[in-house]
């Protein structure tokens, strides 16, 4: 049985390593002692080496189970360019023959089956035909009801697994609270002690939630700070359509939009090029991103609010995967929140209160003057320090105002007008404005008329967007403000009111790459990969990082040894990419 010491060797021979990441030495020391896990890491944590290694160390092949036919290629190119025997089975691969023949001569240290094939009696047989190492279980909350993307097909792996008790498990997912992974453990027959526990944290990506007042303007200003590849999420399809026409002839960039009305091959080849690209942006509905493994996406923006704080942070996950820094950038009105309590009534009844504390918690995230990140990390059940430093309101501390007053009085507004204006002709009647329509009402002879004054006025926009935010007032479909939430308790002076008034933003306008802009030799270096990754015909990521070309143009390695000492450079890179780095690398 190979040991951690072997393990070790092999993360530098096969990755060009030289640490295990967080919990994944953890994972490996279970695997390798025949130990079944679930392992649940968040995006970017580096879960595929959690099994690629063992499967390239233990005798026999490792069996991976992986939902999406897009993700396992993703997977199967990575794992070949470090050398690693790996073959999918799927549907589309012709050359299934091959990978049958291989996998019966022991010849593979990894086969990639979707779930349906893994349930069917003749990949049973199959697998009998040769040795098992390990059964990977990716996306493992698929398995789980309580998941949110649940696939029956899942369901049919523990009688295969148990078919072959003594192949050890591992399951791995980076979604998962604590009812799902209870159920995932049950499921797959994983003992307690087998859950290895990362923490939700993306320390590299920066989260910043602001209003929006121009989608297209804001999400080019952040572009021009941001040179690297980008996904933009709106709400539907046509204006995801609208902003990437804007984006693209504000700034120039690459831009295309995806999403499921275009036709299967458009959306294909858009995703397929976004994989490749080193500066693209796409502008898509939330059908896009599943699947898609690329590591140096630099900015997630949300056009509008997503559905809830979990499709929020898997959604901004998709930053920063090869740990360099990234942006979450969430532009929010309150119209979109007023629309998504509207859209509550449409919701079955027993399923209403579960959504309504989705929309609250996500209306909390957005109207905070806490660190966002302790909200998101406290939101997945974790003890977060209360500052991260890296997120609007640590970096720029918003003030916080006492408004309890102020929303008594708009309250009553909404209140003895009928529930039925808008903030407009409320903040007419409060601020006693001589106007028509408030005296054709007879607004003029409220209690309410003219109970603000002129300071207090400017809040009430600001106060009214709050209080739709944790859904004390709810817009009907034309605007007008009822009651709703916690708005008695305010009223009756048992709820507190505070709203934050965003700091005038420091222009924080530094360079959003840490790569050098105007080293020749790093330019040269991301020539070299854009020919390689051509000539391979994999995306430039596969042939190396970011990180990696930044520690070759600051070292200027000389000598194969050199080369080997990089992170990220492993033997079979060395040798199919060494002499091209070192002759690029001798010229500066
Ligand atoms: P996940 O599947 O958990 O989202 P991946 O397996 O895609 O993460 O890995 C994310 C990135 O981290 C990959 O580009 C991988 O090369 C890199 N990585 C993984 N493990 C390590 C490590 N020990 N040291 C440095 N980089 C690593
Ligand atoms: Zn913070």
């Amino acid at each position: 049985m190979p040991r951690m010491e072997d393990a070790r060797a092999a993360l530098k021979r096969l990755f060009g390593f030289d640490d295990f990441r967080g919990k994944q030495a953890e994972v490996v020391a279970r695997v390798l002692r025949g130990e079944s896990t679930l392992g649940v890491m968040p995006t970017g944590a580096g879960k595929s080496l959690t099994y690629q290694l063992p499967a390239a160390i233990l005798p026999g092949t490792a069996v991976v189970v992986s939902p999406l036919i897009a993700l396992m290629h993703d997977q199967l190119r990575s794992a070949r360019a470090n050398g690693i025997r790996a073959a999918t089975l799927t549907s589309v691969d012709a050359d299934w023959r091959e990978t049958i023949a291989a996998f019966r001569a022991g010849d593979l240290d990894l086969l990639y089956v979707a779930p349906e094939r893994a349930s069917q009696a003749g990949f049973r047989a199959l697998l009998a035909e040769g040795r098992l190492s390990l059964f990977a279980i990716d996306e493992a909350h698929c398995v789980s009801e309580w998941g949110h993307d649940f696939r029956p097909d899942y369901r049919q792996l523990r009688p295969l697994m148990d078919a072959f008790a003594a192949v050890p498990r591992l399951a791995l997912t980076a979604t998962a609270d604590r009812q799902t992974r209870a159920d995932v453990l049950a499921q797959f027959g994983i003992p307690e002690e087998g859950l290895i526990l990362a923490g939700f944290d993306r320390p590299n990506i920066r989260y910043a939630i602001r209003q929006r007042d121009n989608a297209a303007r804001q999400i080019a200003a952040l572009m021009a700070e941001q040179p690297g590849p980008g996904i933009v999420y709106a709400p539907t399809r046509a204006k995801t359509e609208g902003l990437a026409q804007q984006i693209a002839s504000a700034t120039g960039r690459p831009v295309l939009p995806y999403h499921a009305g275009l036709d299967p091959g458009t959306r294909a080849a858009n995703q397929a090029a976004f994989v490749a690209s080193e500066d693209m942006v796409v502008v898509a509905t939330v059908a896009f991103g599943m699947g898609i493994d690329k590591p140096d996406v630099r900015f997630v923006a949300h056009a509008g609010v997503p559905k809830s704080i979990e499709t929020y942070y898997q959604e901004t996950g998709r930053a920063g995967r090869d740990g360099d820094p990234a942006q979450a950038v969430m532009l929010w009105a309150a119209s979109d929140l007023a629309t998504a309590r509207q859209r509550l009534a449409e919701v079955p009844e027993d399923r209403r209160a579960g959504e309504r504390a989705r929309l609250d918690a996500l209306g909390a995230l957005i109207e905070t003057a806490e660190c966002r990140r302790a909200v998101l990390l406290r939101h997945f059940g974790e003890d977060p320090p209360p500052a991260c430093g890296n997120c609007d309101t640590c970096l720029d501390k918003p003030g916080v105002i006492d408004a309890t007053e102020l929303a008594r009085k708009l309250l009553s507004a909404a209140y003895r007008t009928g529930q039925s204006f808008g903030i407009g002709h409320l903040a007419k009647v409060l601020t006693g404005a001589e106007d028509d329509r408030v005296r054709g009402r007879g607004h003029d002879r409220l209690s309410v008329f003219g109970i603000v004054g002129g300071e207090e006025a400017a809040l009430l926009q600001p106060l009214a967007r709050a209080l739709q935010a944790r859904g004390a007032l709810v817009a009907n479909a034309h605007g007008g403000l009822a009651l709703g939430g916690d708005a008695r308790a305010i009223l009756s002076g048992s709820s507190a009111v505070e709203i934050v008034v965003p700091a005038r933003r420091m222009r924080r306008r530094g360079r959003g790459t840490i790569n050098p802009t105007d080293d020749p030799l790093f330019e040269a270096l991301r020539a070299l990969r854009r020919d390689l990754a051509k000539e391979a015909g994999v995306p430039p990521y596969v042939i190396f990082h970011d990180s990696v070309l930044r520690e070759l143009a600051q070292t200027k390695p000389q000598s194969r040894a050199d080369l080997a000492r990089i992170g990220g450079i492993g033997a079979r890179k060395l040798e199919a990419y060494g002499g091209a780095l070192l002759t690029v690398i001798r010229q500066y």
